[in-house]
């Protein structure tokens, strides 16, 4: 995730960190030298991702109330996808916020970007019960009690990060269109690309599944270098869906510059808890593992098409 916060620095107007990017690689197949990295945390106590528990190893706490989404609704702004050569991230001007949630401040969205395997297989990041899924969403925010998102990743209460497992879906979902029809521009690493919101309009909320509520969360650490312990996690119960195709989009970027190195498993593999309680906002009696409920699955499908045509 690192990369993902340089490119957010240099959004806020320094360019001098954009240099540092260059000079501070690292990747997925070596991962055991990210500890070794300056400032790093990779080796805390307190990492992510992890294997969320079965549901009678956590904890429900009447805290984790709805979180309250700002700006969601509204249509993104000048949203720039970038391939930093770790993942693709997606950047926008326009102000979404999320309170409430057990947050305890009000959180600034900052980015978005995926995680994905070289198959169905595998992907995400976070496992539930040991499962794996095709991809994993991560929506980065930081707390507006700091100025910027390079003030607030070193800050303990800085970062609030939303996650949701991908699945893999029978249907194409229209609601990623605009991103994944994107992907084509931004091939190598260091390409950027302006979507066009005029022939592919899209809002953040409906990248997300309908129903919000229920989520799981612990505090936890970036997932890439310098693996910084200031993330409140939140991984939600509900799945979302991608086509195969679409899946297949996301594995047609190259990590490098050269076409050499596809970018697939672009994942860190869950890290020790430590004895980390993961609390859960919903009731275990009524509940068994992320989706199961198929019937609100399969009406999330029905209303995916909705969605585009609402848009
Ligand atoms: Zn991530």
């Amino acid at each position: 995730m690192m990369e993902h916060i340089l490119t957010v620095f240099a959004i806020l107007g320094n360019v001098v960190i954009l240099v540092r990017a260059a000079s501070d690689p690292w990747n997925y197949t070596d991962q055991s030298s990210w500890s070794q990295m300056s400032g790093s945390q990779c080796s805390g106590t307190n990492q992510s991702p992890i294997n969320l528990p079965p549901m009678v190893e956590m904890e429900y706490s009447n805290n984790l109330n709805p979180f309250t989404l700002a700006g969601y609704e509204a249509l993104v702004t000048g949203p720039v996808i970038s391939n930093n050569g770790h993942t693709i991230t997606v950047t926008f001007t326009n102000e979404a916020h999320i309170t409430d949630g057990d947050l305890g401040s009000r959180f600034k969205a900052a980015q978005f970007h995926f995680h994905w395997g070289n198959d169905n297989t595998r992907g995400s990041e976070h496992t539930y019960n040991g499962k794996t899924y095709p991809a994993e969403l991560h929506i980065v925010h930081y707390n507006t009690k700091y100025p910027n998102f390079g003030e607030a990743v070193s800050k303990v209460d800085g970062l609030a990060v939303l996650g949701f497992f991908i699945e893999v879906g029978p249907i194409h979902n229209c609601n990623f269109g605009p991103v994944v029809d994107a992907l084509s521009n931004v091939q190598m690493n260091g390409n950027r690309y302006s979507i066009n919101t005029t022939s592919s309009p899209f809002k953040l909320r409906h990248l997300l599944p309908m129903q919000l509520k229920d989520y799981y969360r612990y505090m936890g650490s970036l997932t890439t270098p310098p693996c910084s312990e200031t993330v409140k996690w939140t991984m939600f119960r509900d799945l979302l869906y991608m086509s195969e195709e679409q899946l297949q989009k996301l594995r047609e970027v190259y990590f490098d510059s050269s076409k050499t190195q596809p970018m697939v498993d672009n994942w860190r593999p869950p890290q020790p808890r430590n004895g980390r309680r993961v609390y859960i906002s919903f009731d275990v009696k009524t509940s068994s593992a992320p989706g199961a409920h198929w019937i609100s699955s399969s009406m999330a499908f029905v209303l995916l098409s909705f969605y585009c045509l609402v848009l």
